[in-house]
């Protein structure tokens, strides 16, 4: 192998450590909610569907907008709670894409505002998008993968997390993902119409479930408490005094990026110059 290939797999490995960073529910997890909210009503519309519920995370990119400060934080250890509570933007998006979702008269079009809505609005329920500080790697996005994994699968699960930044264990169940799903259907429901059957209607959102998932769910009976007023005040991401974990990863991610590249280069040009001096 020449060092020009090696220049090559250095960047090709940069490349993958920057993309690999995830930054919110698993995609799975996404797409899977969003269809069981939307197919019904828009049968025809599966691909857009799909393509707007990951859009935020693989199109717009807009990550300082799928955090929520605002329903409490389901921390253990206060330490790692925000102290800018009043951070919400993820539900802020999700109002917009909504009144999008309402004026559109395109069906598909309509499902695919409605999917992306569903996106942001999830996250806000993301208990690691509530809490600030922990360790991304071995916990933020081991919980949410794992839970992704689940979700596809299509069975019942139980899964538990136990982190060491924060110390404590995050547990996601079946029942929290149908929970998560009512508040979802909740949320949308509230600045724009989505037909919904009765079976989708909120049920009692103050269900306590066991270990962390407890804080979780107290979190979304009180997002339902506050989310009730039709004209939420939307807030800006207070991102410059409040760095949050994912533009952290995002930093540490393209210093590594750049480090790598450089090194590819400089390798490069060494070899090329003593390449040259050999002969
Ligand atoms: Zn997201």
């Amino acid at each position: 192998m020449s060092f020009h290939n090696i220049s090559f797999a250095c960047i090709l490995v940069a490349l993958f450590l920057f993309v690999s960073i995830s930054f919110a529910w698993d995609w799975d997890t996404h797409r899977q909610l969003a269809r069981d909210l939307l197919l019904k009503d828009y049968s025809g519309c599966a691909s857009q569907i799909d393509a707007g519920a990951v859009a935020p995370d693989k199109d717009f990119k807009d990550f300082t907008n799928h955090h929520c400060y605002s329903l409490g934080c389901p921390a253990d250890d206060k330490s790692f709670c925000p102290k800018n509570t009043n951070s919400c933007p993820a539900l802020t998006q999700a109002a917009i894409w909504l009144a999008r979702a309402k004026n559109e008269t395109a069906t598909c079009t309509k499902a695919y505002d409605f999917s992306v809505a569903t996106h942001y609005t999830a996250d806000a329920f993301d208990p690691m998008h509530q809490i600030t500080g922990e360790d991304y790697d071995k916990c933020h996005a081991v919980y949410e993968d794992k839970i992704g994994t689940a979700v596809k699968k299509g069975k019942p699960f139980n899964i538990s997390v136990i982190c060491e930044t924060p110390s404590q264990m995050f547990s996601f169940s079946q029942a929290d993902f149908v929970q998560l799903e009512r508040d979802v259907a909740k949320n949308l429901t509230l600045t724009a119409p989505l037909p919904l059957t009765p079976g989708t209607q909120p049920a009692n959102a103050s269900v306590a479930i066991a270990t962390a998932s407890s804080q979780y769910s107290a979190a979304s009976s009180q997002a339902n408490a506050t989310d009730d007023s039709p004209s939420r005040t939307p807030v800006s991401p207070n991102v410059a005094s409040q760095p949050n974990d994912t533009v952290i990863f995002a930093i540490v991610g393209l210093a590594l990026f750049i480090f790598i590249f450089l090194v590819a280069i400089f390798m490069f040009v060494w070899l090329f110059v003593l390449g040259k001096k050999k002969k």
